[in-house]
């Protein structure tokens, strides 16, 4: 059997399958774990740039680290980087890069005719040749140096791609930007260790929440605000922060203390030696119409949260499990009425839970019954249309307020896997945040831990932490 070889710590060949990519318009084929330097290598392309001044050939010096001079550019998404590392871009299936600094091809540059005449130029021509005039240094001479040079023009946008080059090997990777990430990232970098922390939206669901009031020690704060709070206290410390990414694959590190993979959309690859999970949840929606318009106006999710603000209201909790179960008690304690309405035709909660809920006075119970729609006001919710289901009859109820408890997912569908998920899909972890990959830890929504709410994130967070600091200094 082939042996994968070591191309790098974290980096192994895998040539067991194959990868399509295409370098200066022609076909190549390469491996997953391959950069673009060793595929190219192995296809027998040597010369991949001409050099910057009198166009002579480059070729690749180290496959799978820092390339000096033989710098290619990178074709992603309509947009061309230039000036890439082949020993840095690490392959993907449809990955197209070019030749810089020839023209009209590697083989053939036109420009390696400088290299003849260099012997007759004086020295440093190039820096002082195209200088004057100095009015037309800006429209003429930089955009003619710049061509001749193969600089490219830069992007007026950053490219994320970028990324894999810039946070190369983290101690600690963080993945996900609610407060469990935040936690976990301030954490590791107060220890003084190299920290990143890539999120899809920074700030997690806290950005979607309005009031709240049970964040111990302040009083009342809205979620925007506590977001940026969390952002602002990551960048106190130097924490790479990676907005706006989102990760598609986690890689685990073939052995203890190697360095762990996080693929992300964009094509990048972040590696750290530990990763810290935290890409938290999303509360299942009904998917009826007015749930959206009426979020956070009468629509909530969170009844820890959001039920003390419908004090003496009226209210609906969707869904007859447990959390919706709970809920509905919790709630009968705060708000004039409950009704909570259940899809099947028997509640599904504990037969205690049950037992607690028919025992209040100021709480009713509907089986078989499908939501249909929010009804508002155009500011607030006023109530709620359901259908009968065995009858096909078409309820409205009057309230003020509706708890939809049919679920929280977690966002941990891009882990199957890699690390061991409970049936719901939740991230099991031990008492320290570890989880089924050593190295790998896990904090926040997104784990089998119970109760989701920002202090049991942010507490979970700085456990996880710890613990990867642990790791670190074990290894
Ligand atoms: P999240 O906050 O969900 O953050 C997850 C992070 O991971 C985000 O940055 C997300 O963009 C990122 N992410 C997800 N997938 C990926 C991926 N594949 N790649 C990269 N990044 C990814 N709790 C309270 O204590 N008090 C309240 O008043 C309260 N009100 C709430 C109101 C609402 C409407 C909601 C929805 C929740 C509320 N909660 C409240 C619950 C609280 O917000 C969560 O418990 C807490 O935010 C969980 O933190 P987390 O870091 O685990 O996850």
């Amino acid at each position: 059997m082939t042996q994968p070889f070591r191309l790098q710590v974290g980096g192994v060949i895998d040539r067991s399958r194959l990868l399509g990519f295409r370098f200066d318009g022609r076909e190549y084929e390469g491996h997953p774990g391959d950069t673009l330097a060793s595929a190219l290598l192995a296809n027998g392309v040597r010369v991949v740039a001409r050099s910057f001044k009198y166009h002579r050939p480059r070729g690749i010096f180290a496959a799978g680290a820092e390339e000096p001079s033989a710098l290619v550019r990178l074709e992603t998404g309509g947009q061309a980087e230039p000036n890439r590392r082949p020993g840095e871009i690490v392959l993907f299936d449809g990955l197209r890069a070019s030749s810089q600094h020839a023209w009209p091809s590697l083989a053939a540059d036109f420009g390696a005719l400088a290299g003849r005449v260099a012997p007759l130029l004086p020295a440093g021509f190039y820096y002082k040749t195209f200088i004057a005039p100095r009015a037309l240094w800006a429209p003429v001479w930089e955009p003619l140096l710049r061509r001749m040079a193969g600089l490219g023009r830069a992007p007026a946008e950053p490219d994320p791609v970028r990324y894999d080059k810039r946070h190369a090997h983290c101690d600690v990777l963080v993945v996900g930007g609610g407060p469990a990430g935040a936690a976990a990232a301030i954490y590791a970098a107060r220890k003084g260790i190299r920290t990143g922390i890539a999120a899809e939206r920074f700030g997690g669901q806290v950005l979607d929440t309005m009031g709240i009031e049970n964040f111990i020690s302040v009083s009342h704060t809205e979620g925007p605000k506590l977001a940026a709070s969390l952002e602002g206290h990551v960048r106190d410390y130097e924490v790479d922060v990676m907005n706006l990414q989102t990760a598609v694959e986690l890689v685990p590190a073939g052995e203890a203390g190697g360095l762990h993979e996080v693929k992300l959309a964009s094509g990048a690859s972040l590696r750290g030696r530990t990763v810290i999970l935290s890409p938290g949840a999303r509360w299942r929606q009904m998917g009826v119409p007015g749930e959206d318009e009426y979020r956070n106006k009468g629509v909530a999710y969170c009844p820890h949260c959001d039920g003390p603000l419908f004090k003496g209201k009226r209210v609906a909790v969707i869904g007859g499990g447990n959390s919706g179960v709970e809920a509905a008690i919790d709630l009968a304690g705060i708000v004039a009425h409950v009704t909570l309405i259940e899809f099947d035709p028997a509640l599904r909660a504990d037969a205690v839970l049950q037992a607690k809920l028919r025992s209040l006075p100021n709480v009713a119970v509907v089986t078989s019954a499908l939501t249909t729609e929010v009804l508002g006001d155009g500011q607030k919710v006023t109530g709620l249309v359901y259908t009968d289901r065995e009858n096909g009859g078409s309820h409205d109820v009057e309230l003020e307020g509706i708890f939809v408890q049919i679920g929280l997912v977690p966002n941990s569908e891009w882990l199957k896997g890699s690390v061991a998920l409970s049936p719901r899909g939740e991230i099991e972890v031990d008492a320290r945040g570890s989880t089924s990959v050593p190295g790998v830890f896990a904090a926040g929504d997104a784990t089998t831990v119970p109760f989701k709410q920002i202090v049991i994130a942010m507490g979970e967070g700085a456990k996880a932490s710890l613990s990867a600091f642990d790791y670190l200094i074990r290894h």
